[in-house]
């Protein structure tokens, strides 16, 4: 099948390459003509495991190609997938705007039937605005088609080529037989794709996103409620993984969730529900946990110092919002500096994959350093604010010289508490003892 996709960022590039693995032709489309001129000489504008050689396969067995020009890419296409950009307006409601205008060009440029199929996330009644915003340019035929993506970012290729459930949202025929069409690749491994009508598809995406962020979040106030009484917040998780209803994922502590989807999202659904009068209050107070955990060890952190962290060094493990990723955006490792240099300390951060974006936003403000060791070099305590592998399983030894102080405050409760305690460490995390070194 041809097909086109527009937005060509982490959802649109991943799910671009991999429909061109399953052997489509994949029109990519983007206004940025930088990023655009990138990809064809094969440069992969993000950073995402395994994307890289799928990429340059599909280019060069001439399957994936990209352009700027929406219009080309149309005539080609008889589907064209959206996968733009919908972040929070002011008022935290998602901005449509991205979305509204291509579906308005779309309208304008179309010649014969197409299917239009939103991989954005939407609030419930968009697929209808686009039909409308379409409809409104062109008496040509066409249907839209709710199709969000569930992909993780740092497993966007894992999650893209081999999906838990595809869900499609729609309410015509002749669409809903060209997406299973597209999946059948997927259906014939047994993955199944859920058919339903537009708004209860766009509201599964939200609701799933938000209830992993309440999850998450319900973890870290049972991790501090665990300080508060000496439980062991990583015994507890073990103990309550291991019913299935609860299942063990998303049960890990630590310094709150970030990234482009959870804080959006959750704050989408509230103000969708404002719109009609509903009051989500337990996604209200899930952001409002959330806010303070990004930066609850900062306050430890100047308890440790007595109250002064003005002129102290302290290095930072992690900027990305998770581990395999260059996403920065909404990041914990982001709040916890801008309060460290707010109280005059200096920050010296390594992570060689988020950095060139950090630099966009922080620029000189703090210093980078070239290897998780060189960040430590005179530092007077460390903050863990990303779970990269490489930081794991640390040479404790060498830490210990590079370091002012043998002082870790981990975010990510990567340690069992007995190794920071052997090596002689102060060791703060979350949700268990404080190891006084
Ligand atoms: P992104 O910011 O990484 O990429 C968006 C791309 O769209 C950019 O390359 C931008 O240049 C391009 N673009 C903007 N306006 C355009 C236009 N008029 N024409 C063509 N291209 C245009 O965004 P993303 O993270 O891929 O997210 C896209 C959507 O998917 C959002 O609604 C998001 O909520 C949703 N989503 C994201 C993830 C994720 O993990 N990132 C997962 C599931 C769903």
């Amino acid at each position: 099948m041809n097909i086109t996709i527009v937005g060509t960022g982490y959802v649109g590039l991943v799910t671009g390459t991999t429909l061109a693995e399953l052997g489509n032709s994949v029109y990519c489309v983007d206004i940025d003509e930088k990023k655009v001129e990138g990809m064809k000489k094969g440069i992969v504008p993000i950073y995402e495991p395994n994307l890289e050689e799928m990429f340059l396969r599909n280019i060069q067995s001439e399957r994936l190609f990209f352009t700027t020009d929406l219009q080309e890419a149309l005539e080609k296409s008889e589907v064209i997938y959206l996968a733009l950009p919908t972040p929070p307006g002011e008022d935290g409601s998602a901005d449509l705007s991205y979305v509204l205008s291509v579906a308005d060009k779309v309208g304008e440029m179309i010649t014969e039937y197409k299917v239009i199929v939103n991989k954005s996330t939407v609030p419930v009644g968009t697929a209808d605005r686009v039909r409308e915003v379409i409809s409104a340019r062109t008496n040509i035929e066409f249907d839209v088609v709710s199709n969000p993506e569930f992909l993780r970012e740092g497993f966007a290729v894992e999650d893209s080529m081999n999906p838990a459930r595809v869900v499609v949202g729609s309410s015509s025929e002749r669409a809903k037989d060209i997406m299973s069409q597209i999946y059948q690749p997927f259906t014939n491994t047994g993955i199944p794709i859920i058919f339903m009508d537009e708004k209860s598809s766009e509201l599964t995406k939200y609701a799933s996103n938000s209830f992993l962020a309440v999850k998450i979040t319900f973890m870290n106030e049972i991790a501090n409620y665990c300080e508060k009484v000496g439980a062991d917040v990583d015994k507890v998780r073990l103990g309550m993984g291991s019913d299935d209803r609860i299942g063990n994922r998303f049960l890990f502590p630590g310094i709150g969730y970030g990234g482009s989807c959870f804080p959006k999202d959750v704050k989408a659904l509230i103000r969708s529900g404002k719109d009609e009068n509903f009051d989500f209050e337990i996604l209200e107070a899930t952001e409002k946990v959330n806010i303070s955990q990004k930066v609850i060890l900062v306050s430890e952190i100047e308890k440790y110092f007595n109250g002064d962290i003005a002129g102290k060094t302290i290095a930072v493990w992690g900027l990305a919002f998770k581990a395999n990723t260059d996403d920065i955006r909404e990041a914990s490792s982001l709040d916890n500096i801008e309060i460290l240099l707010e109280k005059g300390a200096k920050v010296v951060a390594y992570d060689t994959v988020a950095e060139k974006n950090v630099r966009k936003i922080l620029d000189d403000k703090i210093q980078y350093a070239k290897s998780m060791y060189e960040a430590l070099e005179n530092a007077d305590a460390l903050l863990i604010a990303t779970e990269w592998p490489e930081f794991k399983n640390p040479n404790f030894k060498m830490m210990s010289e590079k370091m002012n102080n043998k002082v870790i405050f981990d975010g990510r409760n990567l340690y069992p508490l007995e190794i920071p305690e052997q090596n002689g460490f102060f060791y703060k995390s979350i949700g268990r003892k404080t190891i006084l070194g």
